[in-house]
């Protein structure tokens, strides 16, 4: 059923507490933690709860859960005390996606290029 953990998804592992993660906030809907492979000093991947495979497939199940996650997105970097930071949603494995649960990168903490290439 839509929404439902996956057996084979890393990220619903960790939602479930199967695979550890530094969390740094949760809610009822989402869960925010560090990026094993930080790409920026500050890397946390705010995720749903419930699976969804990526983020556009997420807004159109379910728009109140993204506007939590957006909102989380907003609520790390005032947390981690970013003044400018990046969000990335990478869909599709042409854009990189490699972790079919939808999730946002929240980058900071260094100088971001832009455009990012
Ligand atoms: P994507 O490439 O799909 O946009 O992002 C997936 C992210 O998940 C990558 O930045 C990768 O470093 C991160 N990642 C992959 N496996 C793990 C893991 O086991 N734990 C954590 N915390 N992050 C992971
Ligand atoms: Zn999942």
């Amino acid at each position: 059923m839509a929404g439902e953990p996956q057996d084979d998804c890393l990220f619903c592992k960790v939602v479930a507490g199967q695979v550890p993660a530094t969390v740094v906030r949760e809610t009822e809907t989402t869960v925010a933690f560090r990026d094993i492979n930080p790409q920026a000093p500050t890397h946390v991947l705010v995720i749903p709860r419930a699976h969804y495979r990526d983020i556009a497939t997420l807004a159109a199940a379910e728009p109140a859960i993204t506007a939590d996650l957006l909102k989380e997105t907003g609520e790390v970097a005032a947390q981690e005390q970013l003044d400018s930071y990046r969000v990335v949603f990478n869909t599709g494995s042409g854009a990189g996606q490699t972790v079919w649960h939808a999730h946002a990168h929240v980058l900071g903490g260094r100088g971001l290029q832009w455009p990012p290439g």
